[in-house]
């Protein structure tokens, strides 16, 4: 992980984050002094189960991160995508508490980083933060509730067009850097499985393959193929967070507006 200086930048890079740019804005002057520039690095580990928790990351822009459920047999299964709508550790629980899950960038970029314990002082001097938070620690529940249902009862083909959609939302980009392998581990079936989904996605001109990455050519075509659980959880982000999940109708949070809590 590359550290940088802290600088008057770190404002203007919470902006890339729709969480942070869902805070009152004297909220966020609140956070700002104590936040800290990264450089996140692709396939770089946050936290394994059992680590304390010391920060909260916020990733900015195209940044993207998930939590990964690893399985005694050694397959490791996502649970949960964390884009520039959300953040990752120590948001639900109150100080330093053991990492269940393991946490793992996808996607490289920057992220906002902040002391568990800054965040939890500051939440003591602002209902409003409190409130955003609660609110945001509902809508992981909400993600972490359809991620469970998805990976029960939905094929791998929906739940490959699902994922694919969920990364371009977030990085609002159609090429994807990810192999065959990675997606399988991601979906936690097999190589061959996923070779065979992937090439009648292919077949069907919804997608194009390149080394090492995957190229959406037709993205309507892939939201019919998918099932439809980012689009719930993205009707929960609304109701509860508007403007703040990354998706197809909705690929940015309104510039620089607080939420009404
Ligand atoms: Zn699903």
């Amino acid at each position: 992980m590359q550290f940088l200086p802290p600088d008057a930048q770190s404002r203007s890079l919470s902006l890339r984050s729709n969480l942070l740019r869902a805070l009152h804005p004297a909220d966020l002057a609140l956070l700002s002094p104590k936040f800290e520039k990264v450089q996140l690095a692709p396939r770089q580990v946050l936290y394994q189960p059992g680590d304390d928790i010391r920060h909260v990351y916020f990733p900015c822009g195209s940044t993207l991160l998930s939590f990964i459920i690893p399985l005694e047999n050694g397959k490791d299964v996502e649970a949960a995508l964390i884009g520039r709508e959300g953040a990752l550790g120590g948001i639900v629980s109150h100080g330093r508490l053991p990492a269940y899950a393991r946490t793992v960038v996808h996607f490289e970029g920057p992220a906002l980083r902040l002391e568990c314990c800054e965040l939890e002082k500051a939440k003591t001097q602002s209902l409003t933060l409190r409130q955003l938070f609660a609110r945001y620690a509902d809508c992981l529940l909400a993600q972490v509730f359809q991620s469970v249902a998805c990976n029960a009862t939905h094929s791998i083909e929906k739940r490959a067009a699902k994922w694919l959609l969920a990364a371009m939302d977030r990085t609002n980009d159609p090429t994807i850097a990810m192999t065959q392998e990675q997606l399988s581990g991601m979906l936690g079936v097999g190589r061959s499985y996923v070779a065979r989904v992937i090439r009648t996605l292919k077949d069907r001109r919804l997608i194009d393959i390149g080394y090492g990455r995957f190229i959406v050519l037709d993205e309507e075509g892939l939201r019919h193929t998918a099932c439809d659980c980012n689009e719930l959880v993205n009707r929960h982000f609304n109701e509860v967070l508007k403007g703040v999940y990354p998706s197809g109708s909705n690929p940015s949070a309104p510039e620089d507006q607080a939420l009404d809590l």
